[in-house]
């Protein structure tokens, strides 16, 4: 089939079956979070037909991370949008210090690092997913469906073809060659390929609430952190408050809830003294929500016709703030290697394998790394009065100079961080330029 003769982008057929719509596209990513909204922006600048299906009907959420690290601000600056992204209100954290009861302890400082951007910003999650969806938006071959909640895969002979959504209007369907679950911990493409995944270590219990915050809560300070026995608190400034989580292992919930709310007041007052006054706001249990946090991975990230990518195939918990660009990485790879094949109805089984491969090493070390943290957390537990001792690397800084800048770089790149490929960027600049739609491509799996 020529390309003249090929399906145009996106498109939508007749109805059948009850559906409101049956769309076919050439790849269907699910769900807008980091590693989809990056992933479509990749592959839509390739020229590949992309829908994106988002569940909520916006991007403001509670429950998100904020933080945008070296490693992103950079490859936004490859694509020529780390200006852009800059221009939208955010705070620039160079330093991280952890309160600890033995004092402060310096975490690292990314102003060691060689690069244009010796920080991590924080801006909330809901503009940087506008910002790039937005921004794939210009491409006439990419189509964002917000509200879309993908409830069923479709499957042809053990070859995921697609997946059926429920729309604000009803059922929907979407023929594509390539399938990517980007649908976050709690993935339904994950359980529906029923994909095999490894716990790794116990949930944490996280405590979710906001702080107000004051003129004097400067930008310098937008992210603290604070390491007690057995728990572990983290504040965000958010402009217009603070977002707290409190974190412990599971099971400590229930025994601090029968304990009324006072208790929580006074053990965050005495983890984090700075936040002990603000304290007072808190008188329901109603402000406060429990997240249980369980890190995971899956054993094989794909099906023929199906990937899944970010915290789909790999549960991050907040600890060291990696999960974002760990998603963010996972988007790189996948476009570097999927891209081509996308483009030429040439996609295999074996780029999905070899994005997993590119993949699995750097994650399973970022994920030893945040069990390591919380097992010392674990550690100190039931010693609530006693110090805990700073986290390994912390002390290993101290004594070895020369290793000071690692911590820096594992939380500014993460481990092997993957560069994009000259190529994909060269079709980039050609696909825009030329205005090319993008075309449905047959796959022969
Ligand atoms: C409380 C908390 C704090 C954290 N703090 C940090 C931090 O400070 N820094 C950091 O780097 N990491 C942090 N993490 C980890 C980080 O949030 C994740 O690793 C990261 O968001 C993963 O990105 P993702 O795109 O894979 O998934 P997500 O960000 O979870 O995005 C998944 C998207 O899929 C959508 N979706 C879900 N189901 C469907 C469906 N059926 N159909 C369509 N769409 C669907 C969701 O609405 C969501 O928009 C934190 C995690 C938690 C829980």
């Amino acid at each position: 089939m020529s390309s003249e003769d090929q399906p145009a982008n996106n498109v939508t057929s007749p109805l059948r079956d009850g559906d409101t719509s049956i769309q076919e596209t050439t790849c269907c990513i699910v769900g807008a979070g980091p590693a989809g909204a990056m992933l479509a922006l990749l592959l839509a600048r390739q020229g590949v037909s992309v829908l994106l299906l988002e569940a909520h009907k916006d991007f403001e959420r509670e429950y998100r991370a904020d933080t945008l690290h070296p490693y992103i601000l950079e490859t936004l600056e490859e694509l020529g949008l780390a200006d852009a992204l800059h221009r939208i209100r955010h705070t620039k954290i160079r330093q991280m210090t952890a309160m600890t009861p033995t004092g402060p302890m310096l975490l690292y400082d990314f102003g060691r690092l060689k690069t244009r951007y010796p920080y991590f910003t924080i801006m909330p999650q809901a503009h940087f997913l506008e910002f790039l969806t937005t921004e794939a938006s210009r491409y006439p071959n990419f189509q964002l469906v917000m509200g879309a909640r993908v409830e069923h895969l479709i499957e042809h002979k053990g070859i995921i073809a697609g997946v059926r959504y429920r729309g604000t209007d009803g059922m929907h369907e979407v023929q594509a060659e390539l399938t990517i679950g980007a649908d976050g911990r709690f993935s339904r493409v994950r359980s529906l390929a029923q994909l095999a995944s490894l716990k790794l270590a116990p949930p944490i219990d996280l405590l979710w609430f906001k702080l107000p915050s004051e003129p004097g809560d400067d930008q310098e300070e937008g992210a603290q952190l604070y390491f007690g026995a057995g728990r572990f608190l983290v504040a965000l400034y958010r402009y217009a408050y603070w977002q707290v989580g409190y974190g412990f292992l599971k099971g400590g919930y229930q025994e601090l809830k029968a304990s009324g709310v006072d208790s929580l007041r006074l053990q965050v007052g005495t983890l984090a003294p700075r936040f002990a006054e603000k304290m007072h706001i808190l008188t329901d249990w109603k402000q406060v929500s429990l997240l249980s946090i369980e890190a995971s991975r899956l054993v094989r990230w794909y099906r023929p016709g199906l990937l899944l990518i970010g915290d789909a195939a790999h549960v991050m918990t907040p600890i060291g703030g990696v999960g974002i660009n760990l998603a963010v990485q996972d988007a790189v790879v996948a476009a570097n290697i999927l891209g081509e094949p996308l483009r030429h109805g040439s996609l295999q089984t074996r780029h999905l394998v070899a994005i997993q491969r590119q993949r699995e090493i750097p994650t399973r070390i970022l994920q030893w790394n945040q069990q390591m943290i919380q097992k010392r957390i674990q550690k100190n537990r039931g010693q609530a009065d006693q110090p805990s001792r700073p986290p390994f690397m912390g002390r290993l800084i101290r004594i070895l100079p020369l290793i000071r800048n690692l911590p820096a770089y594992l939380t500014a790149y993460g481990v092997f961080p993957p560069r994009m490929k000259a190529a994909t960027r060269a079709h980039c600049i050609a696909s825009r330029r030329r205005g090319v739609r993008g075309r449905t491509v047959p796959m022969r799996w």
